[in-house]
């Protein structure tokens, strides 16, 4: 059973969990991070619905590595402005949460024949904070990143998945960053813009195969076929929704919150696995 969330249908949603859920944001343009959107909105009303988490792990799409999955033991990780020519305004943005350097290590040490590596290069890109800050604003849970190895085919990310499952029953939510359609050379910024029909065919085809969980579907390249690569000339951004989806297991259910197609080639789908 699958059903979209409207805002108002998140409130305590997800607070009688039996273990931690896990959740997937699209996280689109870093302007969410400073503007009043749907998007930014509904990442507010999320952070109210879930139990509080003891840690915070994020697969952000903007930390990518190659050959190793690095796991960030910084004690203060530092808050990372991955972007240029934005406003002024974005540079100031600071998430001051703690990191999680014992946790962390443990990940690197769970993670060993998936490359697990402990880093203290990194911090937080914005594809953590420009979402936490409206998940916790008050930054009191420690995060630390974990990167994505681009050297792997798509279903190591399940298997790096499965392998941190267990850490939900530890009150740790792991939050994947990234988008399902992401195809930058075919952005437009006309008010006319309709989506692009591979953004709305790859889209509804990564959901309808999550909710009949159909993971070797959306893990390989010969089934996705040239779709795959007109949604993700570089699939940096898809490879944080199978970690997530390789957390889950037949007793969650699967809900969607936001699903719009933005400038014609940027799936902001959102979902939220819970039991
Ligand atoms: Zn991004």
């Amino acid at each position: 059973m699958s059903k979209r969330l409207n805002i108002t249908d998140l409130s305590n949603r997800f607070k009688r969990s039996e273990r931690m859920p896990v959740v997937f944001l699209g996280h689109g343009s870093p302007m969410n991070a400073i503007m009043d959107t749907e998007y930014s909105r509904s990442w507010q009303a999320l952070g109210k619905s879930l139990p509080k988490p003891q840690a915070i792990l994020v697969v952000s799409a903007h930390w990518v590595s190659k050959g190793n999955t690095l796991v960030d033991i910084s004690n203060a990780p530092a808050t990372i402005h991955d972007f240029y020519g934005f406003p002024e305004e974005l540079y100031n943005e600071k998430y001051s949460a703690l990191g999680s350097p014992e946790l962390a290590t443990k990940v690197a040490s769970m993670l060993e024949h998936q490359g697990g590596k402990v880093d203290d290069t990194w911090g937080l890109d914005h594809g953590s904070w420009s979402v936490l800050k409206y998940l916790f604003p008050d930054a009191d849970v420690p995060v630390f990143q974990m990167s994505i190895d681009m050297s792997r085919d798509l279903k190591h990310q399940l298997e790096v998945g499965a392998v941190l499952k267990s850490l939900r029953d530890h009150g740790v939510l792991i939050l994947g960053s990234g988008n399902i359609v992401h195809n930058l050379s075919r952005l437009s910024f006309s008010e006319r813009t309709k989506p692009e029909d591979f953004a709305v065919e790859f889209d509804a085809l990564f959901s309808e195969k999550l909710l009949n969980r159909d993971f070797d579907t959306i893990s390989d390249r010969s089934k996705l076929g040239t779709l795959l690569d007109q949604a993700h000339p570089s699939v940096d951004h898809y490879l944080p929704a199978l970690t997530i989806a390789g957390t889950t297991d037949m007793k969650d259910e699967l809900v969607f919150m936001t699903d719009n197609i933005d400038l014609g080639s940027i799936s902001m789908r959102s979902f939220v696995f819970h039991n």
